[in-house]
């Protein structure tokens, strides 16, 4: 017997987006409803269409795991198949991130012939009760299922699952075939962990996330009961300890009775992720509330500037409370985009500003460093401090996770690249969203938006973001249609623009000008085509200090403007100075802007006092070093200019 789940929502839009729940504060608006047009994303959103999607797939291809499902196909395997135990998952994040770019573009006929060649492929490895991987299985491979904690097949799935929601989204009903690959191994798993099937969870959480959104596109209530057994499972000691034990997974404690995220980063977000889709469709409020006191902690106590998280390199872990040491931070690409993902459910839950507050910071400080200017290469993990200049990344050679000082082309365990276009391609969706009153701005971008507005006075709403944000805080928004009836646009004013102003300008009237505080600013009325809303921000630089228990970083400032964190780096130093060890800020004198999104400080260099042991009672402190004007830019510009030192927390000339 299958029950079915179905949205409750008036909203009109096809659902062309990631996360699409059945109720919630908000209703996310998909890609056919917003396109960013112009600036800091589009710009981005064009290098990834352009150059990192046939990028991803020329080293999908070189590195075989695309050919892994040949050999699958062919009945050889396991002679011959290459890349780590995962890997068919970079597979299903590529064909994630090409069916939502078809989406972006309104369809690309070359695009289109690359995506379907891929999943002919996958369909022909797909065994005839729906199991399809790679790693497991046949004679002389691992059995199905016997290795939950490291063997990542269910993991696999989920990413398989993201894919063919990704494309049913995009292309609804298209005859290629990726949704019944989807149902089947589906089907199969509901069957395999079921109620009377195994009791265990996959070492990786992600699974969950796309059994979720598999359940909202098809409407089957199975998929979202299986996901929700995986998440209640998990805690309970299920999985075989190992030495990072097993908070590595996440199976030391209940989601329910957790208090921060631990663990593997990524692993842990994407748990977070699906459970609050769980809790979201099952209205379970105690889940919900485990989940948003756990989001709380993880951003005031384990989370860096950037919105980096994970400070473990060994186990790409989060360290304990405040241990973000900037010179270790491991900031994983993934598990920025995972914080994403488990913030904009939260945040479609509750329209509470904090999560896009924090979106905005990890999109700018994380997604947008790792991939190159080119959109070839890319950091895995996301240091705030490199001590040594390291070398450069051949552009030709598979790279070890973070060894470099420089982006990689490619990795041995290459999860960031795929998981970079798959947000990037899918951005537009994270930019709005509507209720029945009106229509939200979370993200700033030059972008048009057209959607129906639900509800009794609901109509169609049609407009046009300006902005050249983040080099100015102006931010228009104006009207090309409204309903007849009042609605309330509501625009983000981010929590560190605490002089913001909110004017309206009606097509036939005067202006009203209003100070407004951050949060979400309202502005209810009958629009009319013409009418503009514009917020206002002083983009001024700011100094940031750390709270002291943050102790790795104590004495020392970074500098922000706007959502973005800056950097010293060494090629902006006079003589490329590489040693930033003796560097120290003056924050008292003022940081000043630089013209194209670049700015200068006060630095001074303190003699280096070589000493045969860095320990005595006390240093030389000799602050008669002359200070000099220093350009610094911001940080996920960084390493575009060769080989390099650079540092984001600055000890200053007080410390
Ligand atoms: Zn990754």
């Amino acid at each position: 017997m299958s029950t079915t789940i179905s949205n409750t929502s008036t909203h009109t839009g096809l659902g062309m987006a990631p996360v699409v729940p059945t109720t919630g504060a908000l209703t996310p608006l998909g890609l056919d409803e917003v396109r960013i047009t112009d600036g800091f994303w589009a710009d981005r959103q064009r290098v990834n269409g352009s150059a990192t999607l046939p990028h991803v797939e020329h080293w999908l291809e070189r590195e075989g795991w695309l050919r892994n499902f040949d050999l699958a196909a062919a009945g050889t395997l396991p002679e011959g198949r290459r890349g780590r135990e995962f890997a068919d998952s970079e597979v299903y994040k590529y064909l994630e991130a090409v069916a939502w770019e078809l989406g972006r573009l309104g369809g690309d006929d070359a695009l289109e012939s690359r995506f379907r060649s891929v999943v002919d492929r996958v369909a022909a490895a797909q065994e005839a009760d729906g199991y399809v991987n790679t790693r497991f299985g046949r004679p002389g491979q691992g059995e199905r299922w016997s290795d939950l904690e490291w063997g990542h097949e269910l993991y696999c799935l989920g990413h398989l699952f993201q894919a063919a929601v990704a494309r049913e989204r995009t292309s609804p009903g298209a005859d290629d075939g990726l949704l019944g690959i989807a149902t089947r191994a589906a089907d199969l798993i509901c069957e395999v962990f079921g109620t009377d099937g195994i009791q265990s969870v996959c070492g990786h959480a992600e699974v969950e996330v796309g059994l979720a959104e598999l359940a909202r596109v098809t409407g089957e209530s199975r998929y979202l009961d299986l996901a929700s057994l995986f998440v209640e499972r998990r805690g309970t000691g299920v999985l075989a300890d190992i030495e990072y034990g097993r908070a590595y997974f996440q199976d030391d404690v209940p989601i329910r009775e957790a208090e921060a995220l631990r663990g593997h980063a990524v692993r842990a977000n994407y748990l977070a992720a699906g459970a609050t889709d769980i809790a979201v469709e099952h209205g379970d409020t105690g889940l919900l509330e485990a989940l948003r006191g756990q989001w709380d902690r993880t951003i005031a106590r384990r989370t860096y500037l950037t919105g980096g998280q994970g400070s473990h390199h060994q186990d790409e872990a989060f360290g304990e409370d405040f241990e973000l040491p900037s010179d270790r931070a491991y900031s994983e690409t993934c598990a920025g985009i995972a914080s994403i993902m488990f913030s904009w459910r939260l945040l479609l839950e509750d329209r509470d500003v904090r999560y896009a507050d924090h979106i905005e910071r990890v999109l700018y400080n994380v997604v947008a460093t790792s991939p190159s200017a080119a959109g070839t290469a890319f950091f895995y993990a996301n240091t705030l401090h490199q001590r040594t200049p390291g070398e450069s990344s051949p552009a030709d050679e598979v790279s070890p996770r973070a060894s470099s000082s420089e982006r990689a082309p490619w990795f041995d365990v290459s999860c960031c690249p795929p998981n970079v276009a798959r947000t990037l391609a899918s951005l537009a969706a994270f930019v709005a969203t509507s209720d029945d009153h009106g229509v939200q701005i979370h993200q700033f971008a030059s972008a048009t938006i057209d959607t129906t507005i639900g509800g009794a006075h609901g109509g169609r709403f049609r407009a046009e973001l300006v902005t050249d944000y983040p080099r100015s805080g102006v931010v228009s928004l104006r009207i090309l249609e409204a309903p007849r009836e009042a609605v309330t646009v509501s625009i983000r004013v981010p929590s560190w623009a605490d002089d913001a102003r909110l004017s309206v300008a009606p097509a036939d009237g005067a202006d009203e000008t209003l100070d407004v505080a951050p949060g979400y600013a309202d502005v209810a009325r009958v629009f009319a085509a013409g009418d503009v809303v514009e917020l206002s921000f002083d983009m001024r630089p700011r100094v940031t200090h750390p709270d002291p228990r943050v102790d790795a970083i104590r004495g020392a400032v970074a500098i922000e403007r706007g959502p973005e964190v800056y950097c010293v780096e060494s090629v902006d130093l006079p003589g490329g100075d590489e040693s930033l060890a003796h560097i120290e800020i003056d924050p008292d004198a003022g940081v000043e802007e630089a013209g194209d999104g670049r700015l200068t400080v006060a630095l001074r260099a303190r003699p280096d006092a070589d000493a045969a042991w860095p320990y005595a009672e006390r240093f030389d402190a000799s602050h008669d070093a002359e200070p000099f004007t220093a350009t610094i830019a911001p940080y996920h510009s960084w390493a575009e200019r060769g080989p390099s030192t650079m540092r984001v927390w600055i000890p200053t000339t007080r410390s």
